[in-house]
């Protein structure tokens, strides 16, 4: 197939996720998958390592992750044999924000998560993703409205022209299950304590029957987006 028509196959909006991979793979050199080490993320590393052994992975460690976040990448670390970049924040950065607002600020005010989110995950992410050519995330378009627009494929002007990838922009909750189970893929252990969408510990809780997945993420905050500005920005 031609470069150009990889590429239209790869940035259709109903794209195969594994197609999609694989294209990312013969177009760029460098290329990494961040991963939250949520079930989308499992779907793509698994994916991956079915194209090449050599797969970049990073995530970001906040310094505020839940525990059972540690052991999930130690899993998938040793299911793979894959090396995984842990990201963490600048420390004068963290330390400069806490002692002017202290350690638990998000609970304080909107602008303040948002503020922690930036420290902690946005701006890492920002100096991490300056050593890639694209980037793979596990965005859905079904997740969240602010994601409903979600393309395949795109430039990503927020982080110095580079390609962000979602693959699974199209897929469902249910599909990421059933490639999930099906393979036999690990998957965060806090789903089974009735969790939908995990981020940092003191920010995330489980959800009831009913409610909207991303609902236990900054619960106590009332209308406000529920993106930790990895993805979105405040208008
Ligand atoms: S999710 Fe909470 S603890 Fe984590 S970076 Fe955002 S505000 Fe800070």
């Amino acid at each position: 197939m031609s470069t150009v028509a990889s590429f239209q196959v790869a940035a259709s909006s109903e794209a195969d996720p594994e197609a999609v991979l694989r294209w990312a793979y013969e177009s760029f050199p460098r290329v990494v998958i961040v991963a939250s080490f949520q079930a989308e993320s499992s779907v793509l590393i698994d994916m991956a390592s079915r194209i090449r052994s050599d797969i970049a992975v990073l995530t970001l460690d906040t310094g505020r992750l839940p525990q059972e976040t540690h052991d999930m990448i130690d899993r998938v670390r040793d299911r793979y044999a894959i090396e995984v970049q842990v990201v963490t924040p600048d420390p004068n950065e963290v330390q400069d924000m806490v002692a002017l607002n202290g350690t638990n600020l998000f609970y304080g005010s909107p602008d303040l998560r948002r503020l922690c989110c930036s420290v902690r995950k946005s701006r890492p992410l920002e100096r991490a993703l300056a050593g890639y050519d694209a980037w793979v995330t596990g965005l859905r378009r079904s997740q969240i409205a602010t994601r409903a627009q979600t393309p395949v494929v795109a430039t990503d002007l927020e982080h110095g022209g580079i390609t962000k990838i979602a693959p699974l922009a199209s897929w469902s909750a249910e599909q990421v299950w059933e490639y999930v189970h099906d393979r036999n893929v690990p998957y965060h252990s806090l789903y089974d304590s009735g969790f939908t969408s995990i981020g940092c510990a003191p920010c995330t809780r489980a959800t009831q029957p009913g409610e909207d997945a991303r609902a236990g993420r900054w619960w106590w905050e009332q209308g406000e987006v529920k993106e930790c500005g990895l993805h979105w920005s405040k208008p």
